[in-house]
């Protein structure tokens, strides 16, 4: 390690060295800052997920994040601009710039059962490594943005942010999440947050039933009509739904009924066709029962566009730590969507799931308590560190960013 830095310091000195020579040496000095820190970036992970804060309600998280990251020397922006997200920068404001995406929120009843304590410490982890190479490169023109970006699993909490104009900044974004399996370019689907409200008549149920009209029939209709649509749908669609009210007495006719639904395509088109024969499927039921029907989208993500150029660095990096990639036959096993999909459609982008030790998927118990095993650490940290090196990568080969664009605008 001393060894390390005094041939560093030598080469700096005499201005006798070449950025792209020191890829290596690069990559293997943003590894050991990862090692060297493994103990603070294993409190991080472990700190978030003792206290599970709901979406849009992650103050521990935001304040743990923010806190260390000023610590770092980071220039912090906080509560920006969302309550509970921010930004924060490292480096040059001139040039190349890359981002670093932080997700820390938990699941009602399950906690973090999807695993975004991890997301918040290999973010983290990969900041610590790209940030300590910066330190040793003069004048480089490279800045470095961490974004924390709250409410995941509500949906929007990166829409929002895109809304503001917050990841107009950075040249490309990276961000990796725990999962059973190592699938570097995930299916994630687009997908439409949608609640679905069915109005009727109060009774008496008993004295006068005809008198009234069952809005909750309406939405039981509704739930078999999707549930025949599922024979004809593509096997890479997904409709989930909840009933969130259906009356409040059996003895008054339930006068009104609300169901919440996800619906899911792998492109948009294929989301849209979905969307509209899961409101015909309302729309029947509403007809049937004499009740009528209100659609409300609350939120929309894309599919995850990831960046070809970028994850074959990603997986070459990972690679050299160890990691195996022979699950891409399992692509489809894990079908899901996430806002980090908005991003990948206006930025160069990746989104690589990585694989943790765990009897369950996410969204499960079982996971819930992967996510707080210390053994997965070492994923988590490997994903870190392959983030890290792939941002070195095109540090030091700057024609890479001509081909990430090119990629990204579907030239090659
Ligand atoms: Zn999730
Ligand atoms: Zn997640």
């Amino acid at each position: 390690m001393v060894h390390f830095y005094i041939n560093l310091i030598e080469l700096l000195c005499h201005g006798n060295y070449s950025v792209r020579k020191m890829e290596g040496k690069f990559k293997l000095k943003a590894c050991e800052e990862i090692d060297a820190r493994s103990s603070e970036l294993n409190s991080i992970g472990q700190e978030i997920w003792k206290n599970p804060e709901l979406g849009y309600e992650e103050f521990a998280a935001h304040e743990l994040l923010t806190t260390f990251l000023e610590k770092e020397g980071f220039n912090v922006s906080k509560k920006t601009p969302l309550e509970t997200s921010f930004i924060a920068r490292y480096g040059n404001s001139e040039g190349l710039k890359i981002g670093i995406l932080c997700e820390y929120d938990a699941l009602p009843g399950v906690g973090h059962a999807c695993g975004h304590n991890l997301i918040a410490e290999a973010g983290i982890g990969a900041a610590l490594g790209i940030k300590s190479v910066l330190d040793v490169i003069p004048e480089k023109n490279v800045q470095l943005i961490v974004f924390g970006t709250p409410a995941e699993e509500c949906g929007d909490g990166k829409t929002r942010m895109i809304a503001k104009g917050v990841f107009d900044e950075p040249d490309i974004c990276m961000m990796s999440h725990p999962a059973p399996y190592e699938i570097p370019i995930p299916m994630w689907l687009a997908a439409c947050d949608l609640k679905i409200s069915f109005k009727g008549k109060a009774s008496h149920a008993a004295a006068a039933p005809w008198e009234g009209i069952n809005a909750l029939d309406a939405a039981v209709a509704c739930y078999n009509n999707v549930s025949m649509l599922r024979q004809q749908m593509k096997t890479t669609s997904r409709v989930h739904c909840t009933i969130v009210k259906g009356g409040d007495k059996p003895n008054i006719i339930p006068e009104y009924a609300e169901m919440h639904y996800f619906i899911r395509g792998l492109t948009d088109a294929d989301k849209t066709d979905l969307y509209q024969k899961v409101t015909n499927c309302a729309k029947g039921a509403a007809e049937a029962t004499g009740c009528t029907v209100e659609f409300a989208i609350n939120c929309e993500m894309s599919s995850i566009n990831t960046n070809k150029i970028l994850i074959e660095l990603y997986i070459s990096n990972a690679k050299s730590l160890g990691v195996s990639f022979n699950d891409e036959d399992q692509v489809t096993k894990l079908l899901a969507g996430s806002d980090m999909g908005d991003v990948t459609q206006i930025k160069p982008s990746i989104h690589p799931l990585y694989r943790i030790q765990t009897a369950g998927a996410n969204h499960t118990h079982k996971f819930t308590q992967a996510t707080g095993d210390v053994i997965n650490q070492l994923p988590t940290l490997n994903s870190a560190k392959s983030m890290a090196m792939t941002a070195i990568d095109v540090i030091c080969k700057p024609e890479l960013m001509e081909d990430i664009k090119k990629s990204f605008q579907g030239v090659c």
